[in-house]
């Protein structure tokens, strides 16, 4: 099938690999901007500011310039996503929203008739500031148009779940989308059975037991990777696919244990696998399975799936992998409110936030030692925004944070958050603001995953080189780029972590618009002030 937006967006390859429309939305004009069939390669200058400490305290602030050159592969290839739990919620929510979205279903509530849609995408549903016309006005185009990246409705989906219901059987019971969508989906979705998986019961609340009936056999860890690197072969070769994305939206796991020689080197974790340690969690082989054979792996789950011995592995294999927890409802307000009130000059001194929800999430989570995994995801999120206001917080002075989730069956799959920031105001006042919020839970994690394919898939496409640097090289393995959509994102060692959304969101912008050869969106608007 064409995808829907050919004709206005970048070249896309068809099944046998040849290109469809080269025209994008919308050309750079300009010397350090090149377009060839197969690529846009762009010059930038990075512009930063480098501060000194002098003896007597003082702050040195030096600007600094570095030359990066950016090459774009321009074809966008097929791209299959092979989802870790793919008969959960968010797995057959998002299946068959994809679907309904390639059927142009219409589907009616008590409300009206609904369209598909990807709202809360960020590349898909929102727009960046390209410039402005001679008059002045600011011009937006779709953040997905920026460069070329993959239709999510054209992603070939599959995957593995520990219980053998079909995809209709699994989105029955997800209790998410409307009956009449559901109908029409249904027979597509009969045909959809995920892949066994593999059931290590020690990490995940023993309450899930009952629906682990999908089971590779055996207990030797390195067949189970070997068995899963074959599975995303032929999900590759047999669905015709140039690239592969695996993503782990399975239950969360408990923590694993860290342990020197067992997980924190390549070679202790691989040996590890060989022996079939007790430590090693089924996230982890997914993850090593994923990275040997060269397919980004993303953990949308709050777990250490990561241990210093796999991120060792996925930069040696150069792979990348991206993580972790899905930042869908509370803690996005989170980032998004803190960041307001520290930079406002208002100090939040208490976070106190509950959750209630009653699907397969919340009832796992109901156990001690999954809701851990969940709580420290949770825990860290307003870290950097209160280590940078030194006027408002002493060092390692941070504001009380509680997280309590409760399981609620009657709610279903429809979360309540409350939240309350307790804050000191001016002049020793204070100020309370509550939250509530309501949401259907996997409405909001199915958009995030598009998002994570999507820009993962890109930067799969995107290379850097600087003056000392001879030839062109891909990002860091571990893509902080993805921090937008994840709760306590994953950076490579020596970079701090980000968590205020806005930053998060101009970082995305700024590197896209970079790759074309456009400068960082400033908000100055000097323009309008020249008379
Ligand atoms: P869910 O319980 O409905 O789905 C998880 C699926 O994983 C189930 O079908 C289960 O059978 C399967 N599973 C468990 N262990 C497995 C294994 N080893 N291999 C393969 N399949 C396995 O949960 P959900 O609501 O879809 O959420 C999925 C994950 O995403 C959870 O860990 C949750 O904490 C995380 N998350 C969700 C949101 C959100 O929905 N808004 C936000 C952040 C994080």
């Amino acid at each position: 099938m064409a995808p829907p937006n050919a004709e206005i967006s970048h070249p896309t390859a068809t099944s046998n690999g040849t290109l469809n429309s080269p025209t994008p939305l919308f050309k750079v004009n300009s010397p350090n901007v090149q377009y060839t069939n197969d690529h846009i390669f762009s010059k930038y200058t990075y512009f930063n500011t480098l501060v000194k400490k002098q003896a007597d305290g003082t702050l040195i602030a030096e600007p600094t310039e570095t030359i990066y050159e950016f090459k774009t592969e321009r074809t966008v290839p097929r791209v299959g996503v092979m989802l870790v739990g793919w008969g959960g919620n968010n797995g057959s929510t998002l299946t068959a929203s994809i679907l309904s979205h390639k059927k142009k279903l219409t589907w009616h509530t008590r409300t009206g008739a609904h369209e598909p849609n990807y709202y809360g995408s960020v590349t898909q549903s929102s727009t960046v500031r390209l410039g402005v016309d001679p008059e002045g006005n600011d011009i937006y185009v779709p953040m997905k148009d920026m460069l070329p990246m993959v239709d999510p409705t054209e992603l070939v989906i599959g995957g593995w779940d520990i219980s053998g219901k079909n995809l209709a059987e699994a989105m029955e019971r997800a209790k998410v989308l409307p009956y009449d969508l559901q109908r029409q989906v249904k027979d597509d979705m009969v045909n959809m059975v995920p892949l066994p998986s593999i059931y290590y019961p020690d990490f995940i609340a023993a309450n899930q037991e009952d629906r682990a009936d999908n089971l590779i056999p055996g207990n030797n860890k390195r067949a189970h990777v070997n068995q899963i690197r074959k599975d995303i072969r032929d999900f590759k070769a047999n669905n015709g696919l140039d690239k592969v994305i695996v993503l782990w939206t399975a239950n969360t796991e408990r923590f694993a244990e860290l342990i020197d020689g067992v997980n924190d080197t390549a070679d202790n974790f691989l040996a590890a696998v060989e022996n079939s340690h007790d430590e090693i969690a089924p996230s982890s082989i997914f993850a090593l399975a994923a990275i040997e054979e060269g397919a980004p792996f993303i953990n949308g789950s709050p777990q250490n799936t990561f241990v210093p011995g796999l991120i060792q592995l996925a930069e040696r294999h150069h792979t990348f992998i991206g993580g972790d927890d899905f930042k869908s409802g509370q803690t996005k307000m989170k980032s998004a409110l803190v960041d307001f009130l520290v930079n406002a000059g208002i100090k939040p001194v208490a976070i106190t936030s509950y959750n209630h929800l009653g699907n397969n999430d919340g009832k796992n989570l109901s156990s001690q030692r999954q809701f851990r995994s969940k709580e420290i995801s949770k825990s860290t999120v307003v870290d950097d925004m209160v280590a940078a206001n030194h006027l408002l917080y002493a060092k390692n002075e941070h504001p009380d944070h509680t997280v309590v989730i409760k399981y609620v069956p009657s709610v279903g799959d429809s979360k309540r958050a409350l939240d309350e920031y307790e804050c000191d105001i001016f002049m020793g006042g204070r100020q309370s603001i509550s939250m509530y919020n309501i949401c259907e839970d996997s409405l909001l994690a199915s958009p995030l995953i598009i998002d994570l394919v999507v820009m993962t898939e890109l930067m799969t496409r995107l290379q850097y080189k600087t003056a000392d640097m001879t030839k062109f090289s891909h990002f860091h393995s571990v893509l902080s780029i993805l921090s937008y959509m994840l709760k306590a994102p994953m950076v490579s060692s020596g970079t701090p972590v980000v968590n205020a959304l806005s930053r998060q969101r101009t970082a995305i912008e700024n590197i896209f618009r970079a790759a074309v050869g456009l400068t960082a969106n400033n908000e100055m608007g000097l323009e309008h002030k020249i008379w």
